[in-house]
């Protein structure tokens, strides 16, 4: 099959309609002032069916499954799946998530104005439930469609007290069925996702797309350091259990082993802190506070932390402190596939652009896709690595180039990856 042509112009073109189309999908919103569209909501069902009517327009066969997800799919399995979550965070940017649906949308429109199929089955898949801002869950409807959904999250309740299970009922499907949701990984040839990088790399490279080599894995600390509160003006410095000093240490610390083991995209963050009593005057005795550190390799994150809470101990006997720790959350690196990652980086060289490699360390859908295919995700520069924000921006130009790369990967793209 000879390729689409595609001109500067018709390049232009396409990063232009994205623009328009994210415009029109941020004005669903529960609130006029921000962007705040949460799962099974009514501007979720708003914003569903503009969707369902965009795949319908562009030649795509359209259901929506019994998570909400909308799906639209054109020839036969196996199929790639292409897509991202059109659910936000409270006040949120317009890129995050709409991006990764509205370019497959507008690479199978391409086939269609050009009276060609894709050359393999493809299924567009816009997720409900991706960033958890409704329910305390995490990426439930990717795992849905990879057939991973965890029944417990039924039980999970949203800030009004509904339980997801009663959101479901409400927005008209059925719990019951929800099996019904997931592909058979024998009709999942590869999931390619595009998204804003949420980060300044791209930005600072001066390049404007990029390809995914893995998404970071994570361990997050609950940590405790016990000390003595007293007098701010009596006790002497020597004789003190300050359990904000050794926390200050402890945060320093963090840094330090990130910046050991940074070949391996490795950042550690300390994002919360109580203080007690926290008071001007008192000598801090108790402070509670998390770590969270992220890496693409599992066996240095886990290194890392071994390394980190030895010396976190250390830090806190030699200040005459209690240490406690608990891990509260850990997930797994997720690696993109070798062969996607070269196919996609062709595809990127073929529209004229440097395939830049980099980590995601947020976390995406493809986590839950690669437990039935391989997967890889296409990076578009966005200002500042701004995301979760309304300043967050992707220029039409940027968009317009990666949805071209989109079309050359479709273009060459063979369901052979599995073997
Ligand atoms: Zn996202």
């Amino acid at each position: 099959m000879k390729p689409l042509a595609l001109s500067p112009e018709d390049i232009a073109a396409l990063g232009r309609r994205a623009e328009a189309m994210l415009e029109e999908l941020a004005a669903i919103s529960a609130e006029p002032e921000r962007l705040v569209r949460l799962y099974l909501t009514p501007e979720y069902r708003r914003a569903a069916d503009l969707i369902a009517q965009w795949m319908q327009e562009a030649g795509l066969d359209v259901f929506e499954d019994e998570l909400g997800n909308v799906r639209g799919r054109i020839g036969k399995p196996p199929y790639l799946l292409l897509g991202s979550h059109f659910d936000t965070v409270l006040d949120a940017g317009r890129y995050d998530g709409p991006l990764g649906i509205v370019a497959p949308i507008l690479a199978v429109d391409a086939f269609s104005r050009a009276k060609q199929e894709p050359p393999c089955g493809i299924d567009v898949v816009a997720f409900g439930d991706e960033e958890g801002s409704r329910f305390p869950s995490t990426l439930s409807t990717s795992a849905g469609v990879a057939g991973k959904f965890d029944a417990k999250q039924l039980d999970l309740k949203d800030k009004d007290g509904i339980t997801y299970a009663e959101a479901l009922k409400a927005y008209g499907k059925d719990a019951g069925k929800i099996s019904s949701a997931a592909i058979p990984a024998s009709e999942a040839a590869g999931y390619l996702e595009m998204h804003i990088e949420q980060g300044p790399v791209l930005e600072t490279a001066g390049e404007p797309l990029g390809v995914v080599t893995a998404i970071a894995g994570q361990t997050r600390l609950q940590m405790t350091l016990t000390g003595e509160a007293g007098h701010a003006g009596t006790v002497p410095m020597n004789l003190r259990k300050d359990a904000l000093a050794g926390a200050a240490e402890i945060t320093l610390l963090a840094e330090k082993v990130a910046a050991e083991f940074k070949k391996n995209s490795m950042v550690a963050t300390v994002g919360r802190m109580e203080v007690s009593p926290g008071a001007i005057n008192i000598i801090p005795g108790v402070v509670r506070f998390t770590l969270d550190l992220r890496s693409a390799s599992d066996e240095s994150r886990n290194r890392a932390i071994e390394q980190f809470e030895r010396q976190a101990k250390e830090i806190a006997a030699r200040r005459h402190l209690g240490y406690a720790a608990d891990v509260i959350h850990r997930i797994a690196t997720t690696p993109c596939h070798e062969k996607m990652q070269a196919r996609l980086a062709e595809a990127i060289k073929a529209v004229g652009a440097n395939p830049l490699k980099l980590t995601s360390g947020a976390g995406h859908d493809g986590i839950m896709m690669s437990a039935i295919c391989p997967i890889v995700m296409l990076f578009v520069r966005c200002r500042g690595g701004v995301s979760h924000n309304p300043a967050e921006y992707a220029s039409p130009a940027d968009m317009g180039v990666a949805i071209a790369a989109f079309i050359r990967f479709i273009e060459q793209f063979k369901p052979d990856l599995k073997s």
